[in-house]
């Protein structure tokens, strides 16, 4: 058997690799690669990865590009949607410079307006989300979406989608998930081997990986580095930190000062993300037995986001998750001018309290001005736990 690398050799690892994502994508271009910019996890992964294209998770979480992005956006707009667009419009993103069409769906109402002016940068087609996950109206909505863009990939490119091609995408795309699922897990430990910091690092390169069994067979050869050094006693973590689940709005580069604020200057750890991009998006598989576009599109309806009306899978996901990652609180990153978050806030709360979780809200944006502000609450809110 090979010998194991380190687990700080093979993070060390995943950040050259990630940095190197770009030329990745360019590369695939130029050999002639479809190449699909999504902003959400709404998006059938899928559909794209059965005709040989790659999917680009198109950049949307920096304070740089928003001043640009102001000039047709109102300002009091989510910062996500507004860096999303001033990304494009200043062609600061090289996955969106390298994609041929851009995928949306009508989540929130500031995004799905947006897309009508990124429509003018590239070609978007945009999914009709359902309002709600209930009902059969919902799902044969969401089925017939999925068949709309099925045809629309299709004809965009000239490349038919066949059953085969989507079940290899499935399968393809159910191991990403099982090893990022494993990957999470190594967490449950306690301590936790991780920082929070580094769970969004693994999860990152993932995304950007296009699923290739070498980023695959890197993230297997981690968790069982990080097992077996635990097994050796050799762990990386201090003892007693109070462990933090983080939910809420997608995170990003610029979210990072909530998770050092958290682990950095407060002094916890954090050991699990419901957020997309992490638990929220891996959790669930795609069922390999059934129909390929019926099972794509009803793993996909049911994601748990605050666009859906009611969302109980959110408060299902935090209990189990609190469970088994044995949670002391839940931080609540809210996105400013982002309603849907906002609203939920207080069910969420409500429901936490009922399981005895302390809970903690922060509203921020991209900019880093508040840094000392989160800092101040978190270390209270730590120290309260
Ligand atoms: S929070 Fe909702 S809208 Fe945002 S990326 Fe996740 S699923 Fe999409
Ligand atoms: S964070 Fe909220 S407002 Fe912003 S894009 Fe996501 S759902 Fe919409």
């Amino acid at each position: 058997m090979a010998t194991l690398r380190s687990s700080r050799a093979l993070l060390d690892h995943i950040a050259d690799e990630s940095l190197a994502a770009p030329v990745r994508v360019k590369e695939a271009k130029e050999r002639g690669a479809p190449v699909v910019g999504t902003f959400c996890v709404f998006t059938p992964w899928e559909l794209v990865r059965a005709i040989g294209g790659i999917s680009v998770s198109l950049c949307s979480t920096s304070e740089k590009p928003i001043a640009a992005a102001e000039a047709h956006l109102p300002r009091n707009l989510c910062p996500l949607i507004k860096a999303s667009y001033g990304f494009a419009l200043t062609d600061t993103c090289p996955y969106f410079h390298f994609c041929d069409i851009v995928i949306g769906e009508t989540t929130c109402d500031g995004k799905k307006k947006m897309y009508e002016y990124l429509n003018r940068l590239r070609p978007v087609h945009v999914m009709q989300l359902p309002q709600t996950t209930e009902g059969e109206s919902a799902r044969a909505l969401w089925r017939a979406e999925t068949e709309r863009l099925k045809e629309v990939i299709e004809s965009f490119y000239g490349r038919a989608i066949t059953d085969d091609a989507l079940r290899e995408a499935i399968r393809l795309k159910n191991r990403e998930r099982r090893v990022l699922n494993r990957f999470f897990a190594v967490a449950r430990l306690d301590p936790s081997p991780l920082t929070g910091l580094e769970i969004l690092a693994v999860s990152d390169y993932l995304k950007c990986s296009m699923a290739s069994e070498e980023a695959l067979g890197v993230v297997e050869e981690l968790t069982e580095a990080l097992e077996e050094e635990r097994r050796r006693g050799k762990g990386r973590e201090a003892e007693g930190r109070k462990r933090i689940l983080i939910t809420g709005c997608p995170l990003g580069k610029s979210l990072h000062k909530v998770i050092r604020a958290v682990e950095e200057q407060g002094g916890g750890a954090v050991v699990a993300f419901e957020n997309c991009g992490n638990l929220k998006s891996s959790t669930d598989l795609v069922d390999e037995s059934r129909p390929p576009m019926e099972a794509i599109a009803d793993r996909y309806l049911h994601i748990p986001c605050s666009c859906m009306s009611p969302n109980p899978r959110r408060l299902e996901f935090l209990s189990r998750f609190r469970e088994e990652y044995a949670v002391d609180g839940v931080v609540d990153v809210i996105l400013q001018a982002c309603h849907t978050y906002a609203v939920e806030s207080f069910s969420v709360r409500e429901h936490l309290k009922g399981l005895g979780i302390p809970y903690i809200a922060v509203e921020t944006d991209y900019s880093q001005g508040d840094e000392g502000q989160l800092s101040t609450r978190l270390n209270a809110f730590l120290e309260m736990i």
